[in-house]
């Protein structure tokens, strides 16, 4: 079977070299032991979050190790269960599986997934999942957001800040999204229904934010740099900044600094960091609202699915070039 390995930290940019594609035996390593389960792998989930498990450095987990197989959360199939395991044949199972065909995990690394009426597995990698927890705290506990404010969301069309918008749009909020393209903003207005999408690579970026946006009341912020750099500069008095990703700065060795913090000051502004894991005991209430405006179709969910493990290296860095609208995962076999 197949699994990849890190083979190399990247100092900048994810690079062909970067990860090793191995084969190996199916031998006794795949025979799960007590309270353990061995899982065939069917999606897994490509996270933006990956490129900073590469950097050895401390964070809210370790480092992939040089020679181990790339961390990746994704979901499967129980075929063989270790004894006493809770897990029967056939279970559908999400975990931190890694870059691998097959994994064995002991139970408590796994969870039982049971799509709900209107939902189907693959949703728990996204609105059910990390990035649907990621969207529901992030705006409602960290960033606070009220009927009638004005939320502006950066990396609108990825699977986060897709969810976010749509998340605003049903508290009743104005929202509006920025974005890498022409086509994902006519989506973003067109599809999800904010109120204006702005595209960052246009040369009337900051204008075409201001006649929008005005002054803003919450920004949920999934790229850094000079887009949060520029929107601290139209906060409301009160406004919330949501910190949940930078991506703009994780190839970077040197990410950018801010400038305009001061307004922070004037605007007695917030600016919070958060990481979705510190919410896990909470999911299940998010994980039932999300799962019923799934299946009345009030949230939409989009998927952009790469065919075959061995695409996972030439996949990741999608994130960073934005080849990807909405989330991004990769399609390791039907099991
Ligand atoms: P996305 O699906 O949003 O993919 C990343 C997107 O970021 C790309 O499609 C691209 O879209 C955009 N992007 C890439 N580089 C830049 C750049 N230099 N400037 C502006 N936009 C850029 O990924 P996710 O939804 O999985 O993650 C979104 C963010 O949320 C990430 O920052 C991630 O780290 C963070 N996150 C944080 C969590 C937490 O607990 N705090 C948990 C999960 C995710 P475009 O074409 O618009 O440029």
């Amino acid at each position: 079977y197949t699994q990849i390995v890190l083979r190399e930290r990247p100092v900048g940019d994810i690079l062909p070299d970067t990860f090793t594609i191995e084969s190996k035996p199916f031998d006794a390593k795949l025979d799960p032991g007590s309270e353990q389960a061995l899982v065939q792998i069917t999606y897994l989930s490509l996270d933006p979050a990956m490129r900073g498990w590469l950097r050895d450095t401390r964070s809210y987990m370790p480092p992939v190790q040089i020679g181990e197989v790339m961390r990746a959360g994704g979901l499967g199939v129980v075929v063989k269960a270790g004894e006493g395991s809770k897990f029967s044949v056939g279970d559908l199972v999400s975990g931190t599986l890694g870059w691998t065909e097959y994994a064995v995990l002991p139970d408590k690394k796994l969870t039982k997934i049971i799509p709900p009426p209107g939902t189907t597995a693959l949703d728990f990698l996204n609105t059910l999942g990390m990035p649907g927890m990621t969207a529901y705290f992030g705006l409602h506990d960290v960033g606070q957001i009220k009927a009638g404010e004005t939320l502006v969301v950066s990396g609108a069309a990825g699977a986060v800040g897709s969810l976010t918008c749509q998340l605003g749009k049903a508290v009743g909020a104005r929202v509006i999204a920025i974005a890498g393209s022409t086509e994902k903003c006519a989506w973003l207005e067109q599809e999800l229904g904010v109120d204006k999408a702005i595209n960052y690579k246009s040369p009337t970026f900051k204008e075409d934010f201001k006649n929008a946006v005005g002054y803003l009341d919450v920004f949920f912020d999934n790229v850094g740099g000079d887009i949060l750099d520029f929107a601290l500069t139209r906060l409301k008095k009160g406004a919330r900044i949501a910190l949940c990703g930078a991506i703009s700065e994780y190839n970077s060795t040197k990410p950018k600094g801010l400038t305009s913090y001061l307004t922070l000051i004037a605007q007695r502004a917030k600016i919070q960091g958060f990481i979705v894991f510190d919410y896990e005991s909470e999911y299940p209430r998010a994980i039932a609202e999300m799962a019923k405006a799934l299946a009345n179709g009030s949230i939409k969910r989009k998927f952009h699915i790469v065919e075959g493990l061995e695409n996972a290296p030439k996949a990741l860095p999608m994130l960073f070039s934005g080849g990807n609208t909405g989330k991004l995962v990769v399609k390791v076999s039907d099991a």
